[in-house]
This record gives C-alpha cells, structure tokens and sequence, in this order.
C-alpha cells in the first residue's frame, strides 16, 4: 500500500492508501464527493539528525570509494610493524 495525496478545489487535500500503481488521475472528495485531482509531494522521509546523517554519507561514501594513504597522516602515531612481518624471509 501507498500514500496517495489529492486536492480538492472546495476541501483542499486529502491522502488515500491503495496499492502502488493503482492510483487514478483524480478521486473522489470524501467530503464533497467532487473530483480531486491527485497531487505529488514529497515522501515522508524520517528527519535524521545532522551529525548523523553526515556520518551515515562519510562511512557509504569509504565503502564505494576509500581515502587511499601512502604515509601515516602527520600528528597520528607511528604504527609498530605487525610481527608477522618480522617472519618473513630476508634476501
Ligand atoms: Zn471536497
């Protein structure tokens, strides 16, 4: 089911739920029983936070495409080799 919005001439608007697709060009008022011509609006997304929504695009944004470094970025701590490394065969 969806959310359909029409507008009345007399009432103003007024939403019906129908399947997705079956929605006609106008319908008629509940109130008056004239016909309303069906209107689109914006759907009904969820009011996320700032912050959040920022930090939900950063991490969907590294997933596609992440920041690729050469070096550690300056003010952070030299990591320690991984001691696997040490195990490794010298030439
Ligand atoms: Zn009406």
């Amino acid at each position: 089911m969806a959310t359909y919005e029409y507008d009345c001439p007399r009432c103003g608007r007024f939403e019906t739920n129908q399947p997705i697709g079956t929605a006609s060009e106008s319908q008629d008022c509940p109130g008056c029983r004239r016909p309303a011509r069906r209107v689109f609006s914006a759907p009904h997304l969820t009011t996320v936070p700032r912050q959040l929504a920022a930090a939900l695009e950063r991490e969907e944004r590294s997933g596609a495409e992440p920041e690729v470094v050469t070096e550690v970025p300056p003010g952070r701590p030299q990591p320690a080799p991984h001691p696997v490394l040490s195990r490794l065969p010298r030439p």
